[in-house]
């Protein structure tokens, strides 16, 4: 028993505190939005900003641990928990994984490849890397990216200035990546205990659109020893940083079965999601086994698994669908399991809950999603 602190109140919460329920936990989660999605579910709200050092004192003083949702926590609140509550995941690996370049550095240092990379400063650095690298390159803020929001795919020369003016306008640091010709886009989510117990969940084949993820595949689509190596590489970067709960690897796998790896999230993940029903364990009650130094669980697949995320624009068409009985499973050969997050608009691309398509062969499941409608754009 005991209470977990969460830091943030979005759908990673809800669903950390879902899995954490059934373990006999309790949760206070931290968060300005009112009604949020963990809030919800959680036993008790503190409403108030991520950066209230008054309000983080005050989950510090309710929780007997305390964790995070999203990775930019304010520097000044993760020192005060730190000192003042019981942070396993620590302050160090937020702090590497806040800042590309310190990211890219550290997985170096674990002995794992990334996309050739180069600090910008100037124009002229940004010129000079970009012709080293060839066209095209991909210039990113070093914090606050997502979803996309902080890059620059640049594809001419012609476009180095107005690249480099637009980012720099964030004022944080930039950083130039060469253009990986991925032949897909995999991710492994990793978790170790504080007793140093590491698990990888299977690799999952990931689909982005307009730099959102679409669909999670698993099996991925690969190789199985690609898969295993995959694995591998997201257990060395856990055990390398010393990470405590789960980490996230994004990867790119190219035509000649190389490996890069794209970028961290310290925290449970969107491509992790299809573990809910598809794995002995899901990447949310494993987080909670970390974090609280319980035995991990085991990670392996019960079933192959399609993931597809639900936008603003998919919930009505949607609940539409899942009401037909042609979407059943006795009909189309695939279980499918809804899972919403409780928001209350539906704003366009906005991340509104996902669905795992239960299947033994994963061409039903994406003729289910195709037969639907609702992802045709
Ligand atoms: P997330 O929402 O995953 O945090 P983000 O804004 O941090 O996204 P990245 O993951 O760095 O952004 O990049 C978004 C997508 O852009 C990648 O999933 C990939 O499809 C593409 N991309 C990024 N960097 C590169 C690269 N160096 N080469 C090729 N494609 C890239
Ligand atoms: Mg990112
Ligand atoms: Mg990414």
């Amino acid at each position: 028993g005991g209470t977990i602190g969460i830091l943030g109140g979005g759908q990673l919460g809800r669903m950390l505190t879902l899995a954490g329920r059934n373990m006999g936990y309790r949760f206070v989660t931290l968060e300005p939005g009112p009604d949020s999605p963990c809030g919800q579910v959680a036993d008790r709200q503190i409403e108030a900003s991520y950066d209230d050092v008054e309000a983080a004192r005050e989950l510090a003083k309710v929780s007997d641990v305390i964790t995070y949702e999203f990775e930019n926590v304010d520097a000044a609140v993760t020192k005060l928990l730190t000192q003042e509550a019981y942070v396993p995941q620590g302050s160090s690996l937020l702090y590497t994984t806040q800042h590309r370049l310190r990211e890219k550095r550290a997985i170096e240092a674990a002995g794992v490849r990334v996309a050739p990379y180069a600090e910008i400063t100037s124009v002229q650095e940004l010129h000079e890397a970009a012709a080293r690298f060839g066209m095209p390159c991909v210039l990113k803020t070093a914090t606050g990216g997502y979803d996309g929001k902080g890059q620059w795919v640049i594809r001419s020369a012609d476009e180095v200035p107005a690249a480099f003016e637009e980012l720099s306008r964030a004022g944080t640091d930039l950083v130039l990546e060469q253009f990986i010709r991925f032949e897909h886009e995999i991710s492994v989510i990793a978790a170790r205990s504080p007793r140093g117990e590491v698990k990888a969940f299977p690799a999952a084949e990931n689909i982005h659109i307009d730099n959102i993820l679409h669909l999670s595949i698993v099996p991925a689509r690969i190789d199985k020893r690609i898969q295993d190596e995959a694995e591998r590489l997201a257990i060395r970067i856990a055990e390398s940083m010393e990470a405590v709960g789960l980490i996230a690897v994004e990867m790119f796998l190219t035509e000649d079965g190389e490996l890069f790896v794209n970028e961290l999230a310290p925290r449970p993940h969107n491509s992790g999601h299809y573990t809910m029903e598809a794995c002995h364990t899901s990447q949310f009650e494993q987080h909670i086994r970390a974090i609280c130094n319980l035995p991990l669980g085991y990670a392996g697949l019960l079933t192959p698994v399609v993931m597809v995320n639900v936008l603003g624009e998919h919930v009505e068409p949607l609940l539409k669908w899942i009401g037909q009985d042609e979407s059943g499973a006795e009909a189309s050969g695939v279980t499918a399991k809804l899972h919403l997050y409780g928001k209350h608009e539906a704003k366009i691309k906005r991340k509104m809950g996902h669905v795992n398509l239960l299947t033994e062969d994963y061409d039903l499941a994406l003729k289910w999603i195709e037969k639907s409608g609702i992802w045709n754009s």
